[in-house]
């Protein structure tokens, strides 16, 4: 494979942006090398700037349902554009986009558009206090609510994967109010929770984690956590920057059958655009500036192009339902050629999946939460990333990250991607 290319464009990088990269797992830090500089990509693929091709299962790490560049979604880019790119004042798509989800997600009465999933789930922290009047929050070890100071406490996803789980810039004073609860284990929310006796505004939590590798939340642990939330006063938010859209057109929500106070949204919401958004209950929802006193703004929020394409595609999904049906066959079918290649040459990794998000963990114990997912090899998960490179498939540069199947991966996409799978673990 001739990367010389992207070798080049990555060196000239490292010159003037930090690492080379404006994302840090996009650096390949964990599994080795250097990163592929990519060109275009269309449907199920892409190309970097050497020619190569790829089969892609990152989809931009989430965005991407459709694939890349789905005719619906660019022909509402193309019309929205010719009208300006931006106006600062309200415009009509912007009610279209929020009466849009608030139908597909019965717990969101009212909604406000961000930039980012990090802004949605910083804006629902900010809304839970001011609401409650409380200062504390909880989170899970392992899971990522984006790079808030108060969210990098035992996080997943690239600061799990580099290391740092809890970076340096985060404050003593900012960390105080983060409360560190194990993923799946209800007994730690209680110890919590009797320990700080009102003070704790809300509970954040990835309703299917997704950022230390997939791991699924138990049922029977989510629904005491509703039920503590309800008794204590507690806000529950969802984190489902990455579940909304992915697992059902509701969300995670609408598979585990839970009601959260406050979601959070990110990634398909905005088409492939930068897009993000908070909403829920209407009561707490109100306490937003301008309606209420808890301040949250943004020049470019509800930005016509990104609402043109984030409205494409939730609308693509209103209208065509059947399209989970689709995915939940096509990742299964991917997952059951793994399983087989696994048992072909003896090995019994952990293979956790809901979806179209999917994870193999290089370690043969089950992964229910963040101390069993960190037992996974990542030096061996460095070996199978760069062999399933060099046979045309792109995965996440980093274990504790999910693949992602969308719509545009065919058949032979998915047998192609089997035998590379399984070549790569023969060379292993
Ligand atoms: C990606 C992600 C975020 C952060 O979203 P950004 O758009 O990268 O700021 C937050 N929470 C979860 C669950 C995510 O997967």
């Amino acid at each position: 494979m001739k990367t010389e290319k992207s070798k080049q464009l990555f060196e000239e990088a490292k010159k003037y942006i930090p690492g080379g990269v404006n994302s840090p797992v996009r650096a390949f830090k964990s599994v080795g090398g250097d990163p592929l500089f990519i060109k275009k990509g269309l449907g199920s693929k892409f190309w970097d700037v050497d020619g190569n091709e790829y089969i892609d299962y990152i989809g931009s790490w989430g965005p991407h349902l459709f694939g890349h560049n789905p005719p619906f979604i660019i022909d509402a880019l193309k019309s929205a554009i010719e009208n300006g790119t931006s106006f600062g004042a309200p415009t009509e798509i912007e009610v279209e986009m929020a009466k849009l989800i608030t139908e597909l997600v019965p717990s969101v009465e009212m909604v406000r558009m961000v930039n980012s999933g990090t802004e949605a789930t910083m804006s629902t922290v900010r809304a839970a206090r001011g609401y409650t009047g409380k200062e504390k929050f909880i989170k899970f070890e392992g899971c990522y609510h984006g790079h808030a100071d108060y969210f990098l406490i035992k996080a997943g996803s690239g600061a799990l994967t580099l290391g740092v789980p809890t970076s340096p810039g985060v404050t003593k004073g900012n960390a105080a109010d983060t409360l560190l609860a194990d993923y799946n284990d209800i007994a730690s929310i209680k110890k919590l929770i009797s320990s700080n006796k009102n003070e704790i505004a809300a509970v954040i939590i990835e309703p299917i984690a997704g950022n230390m590798g997939v791991v699924k939340v138990k049922d029977k642990f989510i629904k005491e956590l509703r039920a503590i939330c309800d008794e204590e006063k507690i806000v529950l938010i969802f984190d489902e920057v990455m579940t909304g859209f992915r697992v059902a057109a509701g969300g995670a929500q609408e598979i585990l059958g839970i009601k959260p106070d406050l979601s959070t949204y990110g990634k398909i919401i905005g088409g492939g655009l930068p897009v993000g958004a908070f909403g829920g209950k209407r009561e707490i929802m109100e306490k937003i500036a301008p309606s209420g006193p808890v301040y949250q703004a943004g020049t470019l929020s509800g930005n016509p192009l990104a609402m043109a394409a984030g409205y494409a595609a939730l609308k693509y999904i209103k209208n065509n339902p059947g399209i989970y049906n689709e995915l939940e066959e096509k990742s299964a079918f991917l997952e059951n050629g793994f399983n087989e290649n696994l048992k072909a040459v003896g090995k019994n990794y952990a293979m956790n999946r809901v979806g179209s998000m999917m994870c193999m963990f290089f370690t043969e114990n089950l992964v229910d939460d963040f101390k069993s997912a960190v037992k996974s090899d990542t030096s061996l998960y460095g070996k199978y990333f760069h062999e399933m490179l060099n046979r045309g498939i792109y995965l996440a540069p980093a274990q504790f990250e999910a693949l992602f199947v969308s719509t545009a991966h065919s058949k032979e996409d998915l047998d192609k991607t089997i035998r590379a799978h399984k070549e790569s673990l023969e060379r292993m």
